[in-house]
């Protein structure tokens, strides 16, 4: 039984390997465009159609004549059996066997008087004096093949020479005829009969041999028109099949091998043997590989060297700011001696400015990281409400400084997500501050969490200068800031990009909601399976 998994993979196999048919590749080499491929396969196609139609045409134009050669066999048969019967009643008459009906037909008056009375032998002398006209093609309808005209040229002599001894019977009184006279016209008329059977005998045969000669040509023709139509079809099947699978194939293996750079893959080539565009597309596609895989390398080499010199720097930057910060405190705790009033205003100065130094080479440290994808989110559960208790608590101090209100609103039902803690307590901590930074003394600033359908929203609310709408996406980029933003003596401008990436490293998103003079509401969610 086949696994599950591997049927995808077979499917795909199966389709390259109708690819891979001799013929199919055969095809594919041809060097012609795509459209003349495509051209010749359509005029083929409509010429086997226009030969399938030809050919029932010609088969058609057959049977008509077939039909129209039946029919004269018909006429002639009809013909030729009336002068089969015309001799059979003369011969029928003078050998005593009279039909009564027949002499009248003949127009015999007087029919008591019997046969060897004048009025009958007469009526026979007048019906046989016809008879030999009616060998002509006038009178038969159509025109006797060469070999009946033999036969009717021998039944006109007999008939005439019949009709010659008839009219000398009717000369002698009735009674008196001579017994050799009687005894000629009998031979004459059997003669007469048998030429006339015969004829329409060997007419009867040959209609036989051409009725059966027309059904076997039938039953060959059709045979025919089947095989040449399943011929003409299985052909244009092979065409489609043979030129489809040549322009799919490629597709289908460019297709595969760009799914493969897009994943970073550059490993490998597209095997295309096609001459046309599908050819010419495959090479790009390689050489778009090697360049792209070239410049990769390229650029793998440069964040390489981008990640060293950053933790260099920070290194050898955060190694004497630390010093500076603590020996700044040290002095200004009065640990190494008195400071005056002075003194300890310019120690301020220095800790506010090294401080800020060091905030914002931790947030280029970050954002390069997050760059480089050098940055892992640590996922685990954690508890949003304290971790936005804590963003509070830590901008109290400087709130309660500039005058300005903080209030948290959620509740305790968002007590565990799932989340890096660090990181989102980043961007809790940098929009709180941010707020706060911007909100005028006696301003709000109002924190508020929910959960709808698994999301979780988090919003920060304040009542500060307020965003214009042409800067709302703007301000999530580094080192972007509005004009207020700029003026405020704090502030990189890598606050939000980098709360940016963190959330959506999480997979959720992050926005402003603001207009100018009304506040600002920044919000963020983490998505539904956070929780
Ligand atoms: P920074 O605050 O260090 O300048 P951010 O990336 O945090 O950098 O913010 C970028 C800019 O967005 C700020 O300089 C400011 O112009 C604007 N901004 C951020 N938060 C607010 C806010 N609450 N009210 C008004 N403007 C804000």
């Amino acid at each position: 039984m086949p696994q599950q998994g591997d049927t995808a993979g077979e499917a795909k196999r199966r389709r390259l390997s109708r690819a891979d048919n001799p013929l199919v590749r055969a095809v594919a080499r041809l060097p012609a465009r795509v459209h003349v491929k495509l051209l010749v396969a359509f005029v083929g196609t409509a010429l086997l159609v226009v030969g399938v139609g030809l050919l029932g045409l010609r088969l058609l134009g057959q049977a008509n004549e077939r039909v129209e050669t039946i029919g004269t066999l018909q006429d002639r048969a009809f013909g030729y059996g009336k002068l089969r019967s015309d001799a059979l009643h003369v011969r029928l008459l003078l050998s005593d066997n009279v039909a009564g009906d027949f002499v009248e037909s003949l127009g015999a008056k007087d029919l008591t008087t019997g046969p060897g009375t004048l009025a009958v032998d007469q009526a026979i002398a007048n019906a046989v004096a016809e008879i030999p006209s009616t060998t002509f093609p006038d009178i038969l309808g159509f025109v006797p093949p060469p070999e009946d005209e033999r036969f009717l040229r021998r039944i006109r002599g007999t008939a005439t020479e019949l009709s010659t001894v008839m009219q000398e019977i009717i000369r002698f009184p009735p009674g008196e005829v001579p017994a050799s006279l009687r005894t000629r016209s009998e031979r004459l008329a059997v003669d007469l009969n048998q030429l006339a059977t015969e004829l329409a005998n060997a007419s009867a045969a040959r209609s036989d041999a051409l009725i059966a000669q027309s059904a076997s040509a039938y039953a060959s023709s059709r045979n025919l028109f089947v095989g040449v139509a399943a011929g003409a079809i299985v052909l244009a099947l092979l065409l489609g099949f043979v030129l489809s699978w040549s322009l799919i194939g490629p597709i289908q293996r460019i297709d595969s091998r760009l799914a493969a750079i897009a994943s970073g893959d550059f490993s490998g080539h597209v095997d295309v043997a096609n001459r046309d565009e599908l050819g010419a597309l495959a090479v790009n596609v390689n050489r778009m590989n090697d360049e792209l895989q070239r410049l990769y390398k390229e650029v793998e080499t440069a964040s390489k060297h981008k990640s060293e010199f950053l933790a260099n720097m920070s290194h050898e930057l955060r190694t004497p700011l630390n010093a500076i910060i603590g020996f700044s405190q040290v002095l200004r705790e009065g640990i190494s001696g008195e400071v005056n009033a002075k003194q300890h205003e310019y120690l301020d100065d220095i800790l506010t400015s090294a401080n800020h130094l060091l905030a914002l080479i931790n947030d280029v440290l970050d954002l390069s990281k997050v760059e480089a994808g050098q940055v892992e989110l640590q996922i685990a559960r954690f508890s949003l409400q304290d971790a936005l208790e804590r963003g509070v608590s830590m901008v109290r101090e400087q709130a309660t400084q500039d005058g300005v209100q903080v209030t948290l609103h959620a509740n305790g039902s968002l007590d565990v997500v799932m989340g890096d803690e660090r990181r989102i307590r980043q961007v809790i901590f940098n929009l709180l501050s941010n707020a706060v930074k911007f909100a005028p003394a006696g301003g709000q600033v109002d924190v508020d969490a929910t959960r709808f359908n698994g999301e979780v929203t988090v919003s920060v609310a304040d009542t500060g200068p307020g965003i214009a709408a042409e800067d709302l996406d703007r301000i999530f980029e580094q080192f972007q800031q509005t004009e207020v933003g700029a003026s405020q003596p704090e502030g990189t401008g890598l606050g939000l990009a980098l709360s940016k990436r963190f959330v959506e490293m999480h997979g959720g998103r992050i926005w402003c909601e603001s207009e100018l003079g009304k506040g600002s509401r920044f919000v963020f969610t983490l998505p539904a399976g956070t929780t």
